[in-house]
Parts: structure tokens; sequence; C-alpha cells
């Protein structure tokens, strides 16, 4: 199938309300312009360098989301543009995404990654890490962001009863969480979880906000160079 006939399918299979970000990661700009033409407007990426180059030649009008891992010494590079940050899991990174909002005059959105997996490698909060956070307003002061929700990678098992408990306690928690801690600069309305091979059982238990790489573009070929 297409890359149209790709995102043609997922759409029609997904509520309204859920926001499809098609991650471009790897794939060449012509890849991107097919899906451009074919009505999608959000990408997301997960390297900076990649995001950057990327954002300079596809159309103006793209939202770009940065979705992978973020170090503190790269946020200036996108700064100028992105849309929204997935993956922030530290108060450097949110002081120094802050920083450089307040240089472009810009408030940059982002959202709280929490930690939902077994596996040790991910990135992210634990729970009451992010609610000790919460409750001691460490986030109230960084007026150029805006926390807009909170993102999650479930286990990458075929265990799906496993990976529906994980996307169910981050919904769980995102209600209470969105009730409780609406500051100025905290507003919690999106939940990012679900990818390729789980974005159907993540809309079933409340995401709201889909990322989904392979099942429009193809399986991605880290050796070739973009
Ligand atoms: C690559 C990536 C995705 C998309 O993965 P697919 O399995 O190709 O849909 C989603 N989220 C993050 C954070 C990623 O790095």
């Amino acid at each position: 199938m297409s890359i149209e006939q790709n995102l043609q399918s997922i759409k029609s299979s997904i509520p309204a309300e859920v926001t499809l970000v098609a991650v471009s990661k790897t794939k060449p700009n012509s890849a991107i312009e097919e899906a451009y033409n074919a009505g999608q407007r959000i990408f997301g990426e997960n390297k900076v360098q990649e995001l950057t180059e990327k954002s300079e030649t596809l159309p103006a009008d793209i939202e770009w989301h940065m979705i992978g891992h973020l170090q503190s010494n790269k946020v200036k590079y996108i700064a100028p543009f992105v849309h929204l940050i997935h993956a922030v899991d530290s108060l450097k990174l949110i002081k120094e995404i802050n920083k450089r909002a307040q240089q472009n005059n810009r408030v940059i959105q982002v959202l709280l990654q929490v930690h939902i997996a077994q596996e040790e490698s991910k990135f992210g909060y634990s729970y009451s890490e992010l609610e000790e956070l919460f409750n001691t307003q460490a986030f109230d002061n960084f007026n150029h962001i805006k926390i807009t929700g909170l993102m999650g990678m479930a286990t990458n098992t075929a265990d799906t009863a496993q990976v529906e408990k994980e996307f169910k306690g981050l919904k769980n928690y995102f209600d209470a969480c969105a009730q409780n801690y609406q500051t100025a600069n905290i507003d919690l309305k999106v939940l990012s979880m679900g990818m390729s091979n789980d974005y159907e059982l993540a809309i079933a238990c409340g995401s709201n906000m889909i990322r989904v790489g392979s099942s429009i573009f193809g399986a991605r070929n880290y050796n070739k160079s973009i």
C-alpha cells in the first residue's frame, strides 16, 4: 500500500478527536511530501539534526513534534520552530527549554514523559517523582513553557494484557493530574500514547495522540543514511 493509502486507512479507523503524529524519522523528504500531499500536517522526529534539516526544507505549515529523548544542549536548535516536545523528563531540560523559548519570544508546549514500561532502558518520570514535582510546584516558574500533557511508551511485548495495564494506569494518572494540577502553565489535555503496534489499544485505553511511523511509511532501515 502507498503512504497515502496507509494514512487514509489509519485515519478512517481512529476517532476524529485523536491526533495522529506521523513519525517520519529516517524517512526521506519525498516520503514526507507524499504524506503532506495526502493532507498530513503533523510529523514527529526523534533526532535534533534530522528534525532541523527537514523543517528547513519542507513546507512551513508543518507542525513538527520532537518525540525522542532530547539533550539540553540541543534545545536551542529546535526552539525557534518546534510545536510540541513529547519526552520531557528532567527539570534541567525544562529550564533549558524555558530559556530558549524566552529567547525566541515563544511559549513552547511540552509533554512530560512517564515511565510506564517494564524495561529499564526507557526514559521518563516515575509516577511518584512526577507527583512530588507537581506537589512542590516545581514547574510553576517556567513562564515560557506550557505543560499540555503526558506521554508514555508501553513495554515492547506481545502480552497485550500487560500493555493494557500500563496504558490504563497512565490514563488514570493523567485524569487525576488534569484535575488536581491546573496552573498558569500546566493544562493537561494531551495524552500521547500508542505507536504502530499498539495504537488501537492505546486509544481504547484513552489516548488522544498517537505516534505512528512504520504503519504509515513502512519499516525503517537504520543503516541507510537519509
Ligand atoms: C519511532 C517512534 C515511534 C513510532 O514507532 P512505530 O513503531 O514505527 O510506529 C513512536 N514514538 C517514539 C517515541 C518513537 O521513537
